[in-house]
């Protein structure tokens, strides 16, 4: 099913495709059209699964365009890094219509944020706590609110904000929609959900955990993209690597490692299929990899799915997805109707934090290998070692909000430096 197939605008759609997202997840799938049709929404479903745009979507949508000056719509999350990441989400996903947001938390000035909610605001992603604040000093009008979102509720009631919350719903006008997520559902958030929730359509997702037995998997842990590409070289120059299977993240990418192994083994040997390849093209190389007229295909988790092709091999995750359960569903692609098959994923220090994830989910932890020995030595760009140190910041801090992050800081001091100097 393409997102198309939603009522979302074409602003809507665009954005959905900039940000790369071809297929809807299950989340998107369910959510989406409930939203749209006016329904409150009791979501279990954990951070991976696309939550975010399941709910920012039909959001975005009902808003449709800058109207007035108060807000109409409201997403209470427990902490500024979890509201931070929503906004970005809103950011990305409305960049294509006028529509203004803000994000609000504490432990910034609270009169600037008054500020900017009275230039006009359509959208507010907040903390509990500081959107209540912010009321309190009558620095919002909140009678034009429709819709109101509580995200990580099982996490918001731990941190303690269900005296917050109940003031806030006291306060919002009763006809809204209520869309209430959460990763677990223990009784306290079947409780309030029963308080806070009008006939609400229940949509479980429980990621797809299970590996099958019939799949070994391990692991190299990969300093760097050349080495990633020389290992991938290596591997696939063994008689072993039968039916392989490469699977990386974006497109980009894709399209690198094909280039690169058209150059080692030939055009008789490799093909490539990702959203940009049309339908035809796709179920060719999907065709020739079956009968194995190729012994490598190369692709993106949108295709991950719909490959029904026994015998695999291999499969090689060139990188770690970060939609946790493509991990369960990229391996899938081996190992079918009880034949073995082996699965390998490169993982390099920013990408071990998914890893981790993937663990739990997965309940298992992947062995690891050596990197062979024969493989050459190769120095991680600058550009490298900074990309992965962002990330690896972004990581720390949405596990711990109060991590001041190394890499953001150590910029903004050579920066001040900089100035000084000059
Ligand atoms: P969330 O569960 O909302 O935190 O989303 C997890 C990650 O998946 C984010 O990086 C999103 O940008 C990404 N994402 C969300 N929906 C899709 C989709 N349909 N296809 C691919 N990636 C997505």
């Amino acid at each position: 099913m393409p997102f198309s197939d939603f009522k979302l605008n074409k602003q809507l759609l665009n954005a959905v495709a900039e940000a790369g997202y071809t297929t809807p997840t299950e989340i998107q799938e369910k959510a989406i059209p409930t939203a749209l049709a006016g329904q409150d929404i009791l979501g279990i479903a954990q951070t991976g699964t696309g939550k975010t745009a399941a709910f920012l979507l039909p959001i975005l949508m009902k808003l449709k365009y800058a109207q007035g000056d108060h807000p109409r719509a409201l997403v209470l999350a427990p902490t500024r890094e979890l509201a931070m990441q929503i906004q970005k989400a809103a950011q990305a996903l409305s960049t294509y219509t006028d529509l203004r947001h803000l994000v609000l938390y504490g432990g910034t000035g609270i009169q600037k944020q008054i500020e900017a909610i009275q230039k006009g605001v359509d959208l507010i992603i907040a903390t509990p706590g500081r959107f209540m604040d912010v009321y309190l000093k009558q620095g919002v009008v909140v009678k034009y609110l429709k819709t109101l979102v509580l995200d990580e509720a099982d996490r918001m009631m731990d941190m303690g904000f269900m005296p917050q919350i109940r003031r806030i719903l006291e306060i919002l006008p009763q006809k809204k929609q209520k869309l209430l997520f959460s990763a677990t559902f223990p009784p306290k958030v079947e409780k309030l959900s029963q308080e806070f929730l009008e006939f609400p359509t229940k949509i479980e997702i429980t990621p797809q955990a299970t590996t099958a037995s019939t799949v070994e998997q391990y692991l190299y842990e990969v300093p760097n993209h050349r080495t990633k590409i020389a290992l991938l070289h290596h591997l696939l120059a063994e008689e072993a690597f039968e039916k392989v299977i490469v699977f990386n993240r974006t497109k980009k990418v894709a399209n690198e490692v094909y280039k690169f192994l058209v150059r080692k083994f030939g055009k008789e040997e490799v093909k490539v299929i990702h959203a940009n390849k049309d339908q035809n093209t796709r179920i060719n190389a999907i065709n020739a990899f079956r009968d194995n007229q190729i012994r490598i295909l190369v692709a993106t988790d949108v295709v991950a799915r719909g490959i029904d092709v026994s015998a695999v091999s291999h499969v090689i995750n060139f990188d770690v997805p970060i939609l946790y359960e493509e991990y369960v569903h990229r391996i899938g692609r081996t190992g079918r109707a009880k034949q073995s098959g082996k699965a390998i994923t490169f993982v390099n220090e920013a990408e071990a934090f998914h890893i981790k994830k993937i663990e739990t989910l997965i309940k298992a932890s992947i062995p690891r290998k050596a990197l062979p020995t024969e493989l050459p030595y190769f120095e991680t760009s600058f550009e490298e070692k900074q990309q992965m140190a962002r990330a690896i910041d972004t990581q720390k801090k949405k596990e711990n909000p109060d991590f001041k992050g190394a890499f953001h800081e150590k910029k903004k001091k050579n920066l001040r430096n900089k100035r000084k100097r000059k």
